[in-house]
């Protein structure tokens, strides 16, 4: 303990208050045990507060702009102008609302908030840090912790962020005027939903991607309905190229790439957002004090109860690894209360859904085709256009599918890959099917309401026992 600590004993310590800290602290708290929750910036994390929901409000202001501006056919005129303040401003009362909400509920629950920076001392104490001068600091005394601490973006070399011209994520979501012209670097998932989110607004967006397609960890003729949907509203792909460094010109910059022979090409902007992913948050810990190892990428590694090598610190959400996503960093952190209260919670990975906010959406689970079969099943798959859905033609958003995969001797559903609108909704039905071990005719005989996207997913699993009534069988 430091000169000037207030000590202070709990029996469950939670560092960092984002998706996967916050429930953890809720849920071990419904245990009845002590909780003190720490968080050194704004409850909710990066999810609540420069992730999914920011991100995803301007995907709807910017979605709502677009489809004003392109509903001529529908005997609608619009030209609309875009206020990004004002959207921005209406995104920061969403999330005030969501925040506010979590603080309520740690509160209602019981558990003992801290603002500051935690920190191990020893293996049964933090130090949490309160910003400021003069601030101090307090010691908490733990039976068992969880670190909860989360990522960072990723900087590239010779692009520090500024936030000025150089973007992350976090920058990209809270500009207040629309710029002229973005270069992105990165065509992962962040990458391709604020593309599209851009160029939407009437950006001109440039992305520039080292491999050589958008979206590289799925299916391509998954993400080949993205990229065309992408180019459509404008946005440039340059493949095989990396970035390199920058320089100020002619009121914007200039940005250097590499191509994969060696040659150097050139493209201006405004802006420029490096999106090429995240790195867990372990150096805010002090985890020498309590000798704990990361794995080379910087994860803290568990076991299937949230277990780190130490019995009694536990690690969950993004910085115990992949998949780095909200509700499976939720999932971690009940299961790390309920393990802690002596419950029987393990982990079970079978089923966690993906989304991607790109027009039109992805959703998957489980496994892919190819997957099915290296991990030694006989799997068939069926699949329906969105071209045959009635309810996708009333949306004038008929480009994609919804795919089945399921292991053909005991239809058992294994996977699903869904590139349709409302993707990331329609994906929580197979997440269910696959869950409650439903087989492709559980999934067929279901009996859906017409006309809706989820008429989809009956289809496929009609498709894949040769039933389909509205597709022609394969
Ligand atoms: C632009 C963007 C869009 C995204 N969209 C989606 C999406 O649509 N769906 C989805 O599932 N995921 C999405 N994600 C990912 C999602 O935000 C993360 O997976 C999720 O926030 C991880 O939760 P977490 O609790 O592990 O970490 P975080 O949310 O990062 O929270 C960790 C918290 O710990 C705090 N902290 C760090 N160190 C300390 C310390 N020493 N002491 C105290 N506090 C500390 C941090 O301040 C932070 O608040 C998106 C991310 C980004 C950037």
């Amino acid at each position: 303990m430091v000169v000037g600590d207030i000590a202070t004993g709990t029996d469950v310590v939670v560092i960092g208050g984002g998706p996967a800290g916050y429930t953890a602290a809720i849920r071990a708290a419904q245990f009845d045990l002590d909780v003190t929750l720490a968080e050194t910036n704004a409850l909710g994390g990066t999810c609540l507060n420069h992730g999914c929901i920011p991100s995803k409000a301007l995907v709807t202001g910017a979605n709502t702009a677009h489809e004003a501006a392109t509903a001529e056919e529908l005997g609608i005129h619009a030209d609309p102008s875009v206020d990004l303040g004002e959207m921005v401003a209406w995104k920061d009362d969403v999330v005030d609302q969501l925040t506010g909400g979590v603080e309520k509920l740690c509160k209602a629950n019981g558990v003992n908030l801290l603002e500051g920076r935690a920190e191990f001392a020893d293996e049964n104490t933090v130090r949490v840090i309160h910003d400021g001068e003069g601030q101090g600091s307090e010691s908490v005394e733990f039976q068992d912790a969880i670190i909860a601490t989360g990522s960072r973006p990723i900087e590239i070399p010779g692009f520090a962020f500024d936030g000025d011209r150089i973007l992350s994520s976090r920058h990209a979501l809270a500009l207040e005027s629309i710029p002229e012209s973005l270069l992105v670097v990165g065509a992962g998932y962040i990458g391709m939903e604020l593309s599209t989110v851009f160029a939407k607004l009437g950006t001109d967006v440039t992305v520039v991607e080292m491999l050589d397609d958008v979206l590289p960890t799925y299916e391509s003729d998954v993400s080949s309905v993205v990229k065309e949907r992408a180019q459509q509203l404008g946005i440039d792909f340059q493949f095989g190229e990396s970035a390199q460094d920058w320089e100020e010109m002619d009121g914007g910059i200039t940005v250097h790439t590499e191509t994969e022979e060696g040659e150097i090409d050139e493209y201006g902007a405004e802006k420029v957002l490096v999106a090429v992913g995240r790195t867990p948050i372990t150096d805010t810990l002090n985890l020498d004090a309590i000798d704990l190892d990361t794995d080379d990428r910087g994860f803290i590694p568990t076991d299937d109860r949230t277990r780190t090598t130490l019995d009694h610190v536990y690690a969950v959400g993004d910085v115990a690894g992949d998949p780095m996503l909200a509700h499976k960093g939720m999932k971690e952190g009940e299961v790390a209360a309920e393990v802690i209260a002596g419950e029987p919670a393990a982990l079970d990975y079978q089923a966690i859904p993906a989304a991607v906010f790109t027009d039109p959406e992805i959703g998957t689970v489980g496994l892919t085709e190819t997957e099915a079969k290296e991990e030694g099943f006989e799997p068939v798959v069926g699949q329906m256009p969105m071209r045959a859905s009635g309810r996708a033609l009333t949306l004038e958003e008929t480009d994609g599918f919804v795919r089945v995969v399921a292991d053909e001797p005991s239809g058992f559903l294994l996977g699903a890959q869904v590139v349709a609108p409302e993707a990331s909704e329609l994906i929580g039905e197979l997440g269910l099917a696959i869950e409650m071990g439903a087989t492709l005719e559980d999934v067929g005989a279901t009996i859906h309401t017409h006309p809706t996207l989820s008429e989809a997913v009956m289809e496929a699993a009609e498709n894949a026992t040769g039933k389909a009534i509205h597709t022609l069988n394969r």
